[in-house]
């Protein structure tokens, strides 16, 4: 019933690994008409109180066919429809996420259901985990890969946190409603696929610099999906129902080898930060937020020309002498150590030019200008995006700190 889940536990099994990591998980359903097995799932689980969570545009999609679906077969089937901010934005922020909290206590459902795509999932995953439940995917575009990770991504006070909470106990990825969806938010799913180019690159460089925990599985289970989008980018582009399903496929994977590790590593480097102080200086500035997805694949484009200009410069920039400075002098000598193992990993990198071209055939921004992010934005992320996650230690990282400790040292050498 649900080959992927099957074969990722086998193959974790194999490689000595428990997978229990995707213990909650019962069934993951992807093709052309799964979303009619839900009614059945559901009443083998014996419930009878459904939540169903929805914003306006997926209610109109999906969310209006699934309560058709749902209500004559159970008791109780409630929908709290999230509302959206003066931007026109739904955002899992204090508002949305207390909407559900209210509607769950309100209705005291058995389980919720989201409807949607990356924030109605994000907001549905910590709602319920907050109030005991478990949760269904049911997706509506083929946009992020977080429907299948325990991370729900969520703004407190205009900051972006990302708390653990739970993966969903079922998906049902049903590729008759994720053809319909736009055209950008595919594009956005791809984006958020070749951003692991570059978050596999920062995995492997923390584990080498800084002993980061690795787990080969997930790396590969990752990789292997990304290989697939990118084979198929074709069909991606075309949105045809086999390349929606191949999207969507990868998509589920990279949330899965998330779950196997217990954490987002796999999935989520430099790429990711850059994208999340975009996001957070949008808040600020109260404009329209842009699609996740679409941010992470421009800023794959810029961390893969910056780390691609390291390679050149090799390992003399990271020596003992040069790195000489204060706390962090340890870890820019260990990447000097390492260097040969960097470079080789450094390798597997395509520049930032075959990045754009791939952006641009699914027809997302190829680069931060197209997406619109300004030149001074675009600086001070890739200076400061790091300390958005100061528990990974990721090659942008590494370079802004040993660029800030020369500096410091050329300073204090200078008497300044
Ligand atoms: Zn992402």
């Amino acid at each position: 019933m649900s080959r992927i889940l099957e074969e990722i536990r086998q193959r974790a099994r194999e490689s000595g690994i428990d997978p229990g990591g995707l213990d909650d998980i019962d069934v993951i359903r992807t093709g052309s008409g799964v979303l009619s097995e839900l009614p059945g799932y559901l009443k083998d689980k014996g419930i009878q109180n459904i939540l169903m969570i929805t914003d306006k545009d997926t209610y109109e999609c999906a969310g209006q066919r699934v309560e058709v679906m749902l209500k004559p077969v159970f008791a109780g089937v409630h929908l709290t429809m999230l509302k959206e901010d003066t931007k026109g934005d739904v955002l899992a922020d204090e508002p949305s996420l207390l909407q559900v909290i209210l509607d769950i206590q309100k209705h005291a459902p058995q389980i919720v259901l989201a409807v949607g795509s990356g924030t109605v999932h994000d907001i549905t995953r910590y709602a319920a985990y907050t109030a005991g439940l478990s949760f269904v995917a049911v997706p509506t575009a083929s946009s992020v890969d977080g429907f299948t990770s325990k991370g729900a991504p969520i703004i407190i006070r205009g900051e972006k946190i990302t708390v653990q909470s739970i993966g969903p106990s079922a998906v049902f990825a049903d590729t008759d409603i994720l053809t319909k969806a736009p055209a950008a938010l595919a594009a956005a799913g791809f984006g958020d696929m070749l951003g692991k180019y570059t978050s596999l690159f920062d995995w492997k460089f923390g584990s080498i610099a800084a002993g980061e925990p690795y787990m080969e599985l997930a790396a590969d289970l990752t990789r292997s999906a990304l290989q697939n989008c990118v084979d198929h980018v074709g069909q991606i582009a075309s949105r045809s129902e086999e390349g929606i399903h191949i999207l969507t496929e990868a998509l589920i994977q990279s949330g899965l080898a998330m779950l196997l590790c217990g954490q987002s590593h796999p999935a989520s480097g430099a790429e990711h930060h850059v994208s999340h102080y975009w996001e957070m200086e949008y808040i600020r500035m109260g404009k329209k937020q842009l699609l996740h997805g679409a941010k992470v694949g421009a800023a794959c484009v810029e961390i893969s020309r910056l780390y691609q200009r390291l390679a050149a410069e090799g390992p003399d920039p990271w020596s003992y002498e040069a790195s000489a400075g204060s706390g962090e002098t340890g870890k820019a000598a260990s990447v000097y150590v390492h260097w040969n193992d960097i470079a080789s990993e450094l390798a597997r990198l395509p520049d930032s030019g075959t990045l754009s071209d791939l952006l641009r055939k699914v027809g997302g921004p190829a680069s931060p200008k197209e997406l619109g992010i300004s030149h001074d934005l675009l600086e001070r992320s890739m200076k400061d995006a790091h300390r958005i996650r100061m528990n990974r230690y990721t090659m942008l990282r590494a370079n802004n700190e040993r660029n800030r400790e020369q500096t410091w040292s050329l300073h204090s050498a200078s008497g300044k």
